[in-house]
């Protein structure tokens, strides 16, 4: 992938980045990614969370090797590679894609000559298309930057003594998204079907749902067990009582939102009454409030469609 091409889908994702970062660290400019640090967290046991610019990504190193969940941005990527050398002298052998967001992919087309990529099959479909995100056009990317192995529900990687799951979510943020638990560390990725802190993004032109978006952080829930530490695409490191919270506020704003539209209201209607005080603090990350309301109508409108 080019960097011209790099940048056209940075522009949705600059605005994410302004989310994650904005109380942390500068933001950078579309095209200059030289003013960011890759944090390193350990999650648990040999589970670690990359944070630089785009989605958090999550590593697991160790005998076996090193498999990366996400890989951010194209020029981020010589720097994920020393932040991924300091946690250990192993090599780079699986990226897994959560979806086929070009903040979560950015970076396969520099890694994927060296390491197995894989996603699900609509991840690979979007990547080697095409199309549009939030109004953005988007090239297809290079052939090394495409997935090599895919599957439509489910896959397991057994590396460093453990089980690492792809489940496929369907219909929620995109058409594509995997969730990635970690069995035997107890950790979970949950790309981006968790923004940990904001409103989230439903990516309603790729096949994402608002009601899909809802249903499948409660089907995750159910799989989860106490004390697992989990990776949001965005925002911080969170518990499973953060999860909870955060299912319970979608829950209850569609839940709101959609008895609006049952009884009739117009969206400028909605938007001019807005959310309870309590989600106030949910609406000041990449979708503010209005935004919320907005993806709810027409997710409803599209599913009357269909
Ligand atoms: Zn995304």
């Amino acid at each position: 992938m080019g960097f011209s091409r790099v940048v056209s889908m940075v522009s949705i994702v600059t605005s994410l980045a302004a989310f994650v970062l904005a109380s942390a660290t500068v933001v950078p400019a579309q095209d200059d990614f030289s003013g960011v640090e890759i944090k390193v967290t350990r999650v648990a046991g040999n589970i670690y969370m990359l944070e630089g610019a785009g989605g958090n990504i999550g590593v697991s190193a160790g005998p076996d090797g090193i498999l990366i969940v996400d890989d951010q941005f194209a020029p981020l990527a010589d720097k994920i590679r020393t932040a991924l050398k300091g946690i250990g002298n192993h090599k780079l052998r699986f990226i897994l894609n959560t979806h086929f967001h070009g903040d979560h992919t950015g970076g396969n087309a520099v890694f994927g000559p060296e390491a197995t990529i894989v996603a699900q099959s609509n991840v690979r479909r979007r990547l080697e298309s095409g199309g549009m995100i939030q109004g953005e056009k988007y090239d297809p990317v290079s052939k090394e930057a495409l997935p090599v192995i895919t599957f439509d529900e489910s896959l397991s990687v057994h590396m460093n003594g453990e089980e690492i799951k792809l489940l496929h979510v369907p219909s929620g943020h995109t058409d594509g998204d995997s969730i990635i638990f970690f069995s035997g560390a107890n950790v979970v990725h949950m790309g981006d079907q968790f923004f940990n802190g904001g409103f989230p993004f439903v990516d309603l032109r790729s096949g994402g749902t608002v009601d899909g978006y809802v249903r499948n952080i409660g089907t995750v829930l159910e799989k989860l067990k106490p004390g697992v530490k989990i990776i949001p695409g965005h925002g911080p490191l969170a518990t499973l009582e953060d999860l909870r919270t955060y299912h319970q506020m979608l829950v209850a704003t569609t839940g709101l939102v959609q008895k609006k539209i049952k009884d009739g209201k117009t969206l400028e209607q909605s938007k001019a009454e807005g959310l309870p005080a309590e989600f106030e603090r949910y609406g000041k990350g990449y979708i503010n409030t209005d935004g919320w309301i907005e993806t709810i109508y027409k997710s409803h409108e599209n599913s009357r469609a269909h």
